[in-house]
């Protein structure tokens, strides 16, 4: 029986902190970029004294610039923006881990993008698998020799179980310690594939990018419980719908716009979450905009960490999980939970 641990994504400063110990992703992009950056970073952690750092290598802000044509250098002699160009290498991602020291570090990569069509995935996925390669092996090979201490996870930039075959059988005898996957719009079947997958090639440790979708939650809080020995999960969801002004409900994760809660079913307003808990959700409709904000923030964080565990711990008891999931997924998505947990375990 393995791990979860959920982690805050996208934080920039110690202000935006959700709760006194939280576990965070950062990226080298944005937290080494430099002095300035690894300095603000620094307090951050200190702030936030997490029990788990992830470090990403920034293949976003990657796929950022790619999506505006932007060119991307590779230089590892020089800093990592020269004249505004995004400038990022394996050597950059391990310079930075040397001095953030993560718990565990991701290895530099060039995510593919969403396609439509089953040729184009095929092509995008052709036009990236070397240079994904070539970067797994260069962050391995710098880790060995620096950072032996911490864990890498390679990243898995695939649209389908025989490309991952394909990117394995070239990188999967280096020494590393998990895999680290975006959802994109994967559907859960394609979910529960991928970490059979995983289990089949031994790889016991996973971190899966950016998703607060609950379906796929309860699958990841299902096979942490059941399958690996790690999982975690990193997110941004919880930040941008306090943005928007929007409650994630304690209940199912469903969102709901603040100026609705007032008149809502209970599911939005009976929470326990230690911001909740001192005022009735009724009374921070009429707190001042920025005081909502953080409010809606921490509260949303709170409780999307807390479904995680709560998922998690009920996969561990091995009864009951499919009555749980009723309660706390939308219907269909519950059976398709189940369904998903059957292809786990076939
Ligand atoms: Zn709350």
């Amino acid at each position: 029986m393995g791990e979860i641990v959920y982690t805050a994504a996208g934080i920039s400063n110690e202000g935006t902190l959700p709760s006194a110990r939280t576990d965070l992703l950062l990226n080298v992009p944005n937290a080494g970029l430099d002095n300035k950056a690894i300095k603000q970073a620094q307090r951050l952690l200190k702030k936030a004294q997490p029990r788990c750092f992830i470090l990403d290598s920034g293949g976003y802000e990657i796929l950022k610039e790619e999506s505006r044509g932007k060119q991307i250098l590779h230089d590892p002699t020089k800093p990592m923006k020269v004249n505004g160009v995004l400038n990022l290498t394996p050597q950059h991602v391990i310079d930075t881990a040397r001095i953030l020291m993560p718990d565990i570090v991701i290895a530099l990569d060039y995510p593919i993008r969403k396609r439509k069509y089953r040729c184009d995935r095929e092509a995008e996925f052709r036009a990236k698998y070397r240079i994904n390669i070539r970067c797994a092996l260069e962050t391995a090979h710098l880790r060995m020799t620096y950072l032996p201490q911490i864990r890498l996870f390679l990243p898995v930039q695939c649209y389908t179980i025989p490309q991952f075959d394909v990117f394995y059988s070239a990188v999967g005898h280096v020494s590393h310690d998990g895999v680290a996957m975006p959802i994109r719009n994967m559907n859960l079947h394609n979910l529960a594939s991928f970490f059979r997958c995983f289990r089949d090639h031994g790889i016991r440790q996973v971190h899966i990018l950016g998703t607060a979708i609950p379906r796929n939650l309860a699958l990841s809080a299902y096979a942490a419980a059941c399958v690996f020995d790690w999982v975690s999960i990193d997110g941004t969801t919880w930040r941008w719908e306090a943005q928007s002004m929007k409650y994630l409900s304690p209940c199912d994760l469903s969102s709901i716009h603040i100026k609705s809660v007032k008149e809502c079913s209970t599911r939005y307003q009976s929470c326990l979450c230690p911001y909740c808990s001192r005022r009735s959700v009724r009374d921070f409709y009429y707190l001042p905009d920025t005081e909502k904000r953080y409010h809606l923030m921490w509260h949303n964080y709170w409780v999307t960490a807390n479904y995680i565990t709560k998922m998690h711990e009920q996969a561990k008891l091995n009864q009951g999980f499919d009555k749980y999931l009723i309660n706390r997924l939308k219907p269909p998505t519950h059976s398709d939970v189940l369904q998903a947990i059957k292809v786990l375990h076939p």
